[in-house]
């Protein structure tokens, strides 16, 4: 079922944080009666963005996981090994 709202939407802030991406936005002209709902719908798609960008190399789009050199990246195997990244252990993940 398609619902349509109105509001304006705009990125406040789109960064990365421990190899994954973190976003932020701003609404504003929201129905006040919607408000809650517009919410949960943006905030369960940004959880997803976050999760993929997770699981998502950051250079070439393949299926990726969190590897480090210090600083975190989320990459292939084989992005991994050619910039000399390695595994990260789950546990060193909060
Ligand atoms: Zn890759």
């Amino acid at each position: 079922m398609e619902k349509q709202y109105h509001c304006s939407f705009k990125f406040e802030q789109i960064k990365e944080k421990f190899g994954g991406l973190r976003v932020y936005y701003a609404l504003t002209d929201i129905d006040r009666e919607k408000v809650h709902e517009i919410h949960a719908h943006l905030n369960a798609l940004t959880d997803l963005i976050q999760r993929i960008s997770l699981t998502t190399c950051e250079i070439t789009g393949a299926p990726g996981k969190l590897y480090t050199k210090g600083w975190h990246r989320v990459l292939c195997e084989e992005e991994a090994l050619k910039l000399g990244y390695i595994d990260l252990p789950p546990s060193a993940v909060s």
